[in-house]
């Protein structure tokens, strides 16, 4: 069984990029830039941010933090969006999810919707979204970009394969299932509600699981010699639970014993006995997605740099947002 190691091939993807951010910063008088969004202090999006500040910092971009307390208004949230729209510093924005419960349902797509799809480098903006669906995107998700990355440059092969993506998320399930489609995989998607899940994940020749319940996908679920992606981020504290499915691990024991804790996938470690190829977690799609994050920023600069009347002119453009 091969360990996809998501750390090495980010490492990769980021090496390749330093030189489109010097010719860019060289041609431009300025580093591409990102803004990113916190609202609150969610202890796990802490943690996220601060890996995409230092990823960033080290790429050579520009990345100016901006946060908002928990009690922050949606319309104040909305404003600070609109600001970065209008600055000429900032290529790309990111607003860190979940938001505060707090802002209310529906919250969360005002937010994205705001953006302007020319510095959307999460590609949620139904704008972007509606490009990929026709396979003419430039700003795609990150994580199932990060995905389509780790199977090329591992020599998987996409075409012709079976892949099943368990997990219909915008973010995640859905751009992943049109990534695989348009690089001519039969695509299958599963979710809550799909009867006789391992049977169907058992077809699989490239099995992507976004779930985010530990170790759920069992060797039931996988064809000997399928690949398996697990994009699944769970926090385990349950001792029994750690016992029972990571007794074997004593790497994993240690680092419970130690912290109390436990980062683990959807996938259940009995899985690498039956599986040609697998991502880890941690360690395998998560350091994909902030690589992706900063390709999709400097494509963002790129592209903003070349449009006519693009605002990376000096003294550049102030336009309102959403005039796309
Ligand atoms: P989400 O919005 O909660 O979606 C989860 C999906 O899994 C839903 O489509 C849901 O089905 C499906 N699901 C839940 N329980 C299931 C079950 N028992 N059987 C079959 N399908 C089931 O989550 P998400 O945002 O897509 O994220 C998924 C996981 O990926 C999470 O663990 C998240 O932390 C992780 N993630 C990791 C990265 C990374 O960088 N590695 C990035 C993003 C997300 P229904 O639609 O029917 O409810």
């Amino acid at each position: 069984m091969r360990l996809l190691d998501g750390v090495a091939i980010a490492a990769q993807i980021r090496a390749e990029l330093r030189p489109g951010v010097e010719a860019f910063t060289k041609r431009s008088g300025r580093p591409p830039g990102l803004g990113i969004v916190l609202v609150g202090e969610n202890p796990e999006s802490e943690i996220y941010v601060r890996g995409k500040l230092r990823s960033a910092g080290e790429a050579g971009l520009r990345v100016d933090l901006e946060r908002l307390p928990a009690t922050a208004s949606l319309d104040e949230l909305l404003a600070l969006v609109e600001r970065l729209n209008r600055s000429d510093a900032h290529d790309g924005i990111l607003v860190q999810s979940p938001l505060p419960a707090a802002m209310g349902p529906g919250a969360e797509r005002r937010v994205f919707d705001a953006v302007r799809p020319e510095k959307d480098v999460d590609g949620f903006h139904p704008l972007n979204v509606g490009r990929l669906v026709q396979n003419r995107a430039s700003l795609v998700a990150c994580t199932p970009s990060g995905v389509i990355e780790m199977l090329e440059r591992s020599n998987i092969a996409i075409a012709g394969a079976r892949a099943v993506v368990i997990g219909r998320s915008d973010i995640v399930g859905k751009p992943m299932a049109l990534l695989l489609l348009h690089r001519h995989a039969t695509v299958t998607v599963c979710h809550s509600r799909t009867p006789d899940l391992p049977a169907v994940a058992a077809e699989a020749d490239i099995l992507v699981t976004a779930i985010g319940r530990a170790a759920f996908v069992t060797k039931a679920f996988v064809k000997p010699g399928a690949t398996v992606i697990d994009v699944g981020i769970t926090r385990v504290t349950d001792a029994s639970f750690v016992q029972r499915v990571f007794g074997s691990d004593p790497k994993r024991l240690q680092d419970f014993g130690k912290r109390g804790a436990l980062t683990v996938g959807d996938v259940h470690p009995e899985v690498s006995g039956v599986a040609d190829a697998l991502s880890p977690v941690p360690g395998g799609v998560g350091p994909l997605t902030i690589a992706m994050l900063l390709k999709n920023t400097l494509t963002a600069a790129l592209e903003r740099a070349d449009r006519p009347g693009g605002s990376d002119r000096p003294g550049g453009s102030d336009r309102p947002g959403g005039s796309r």
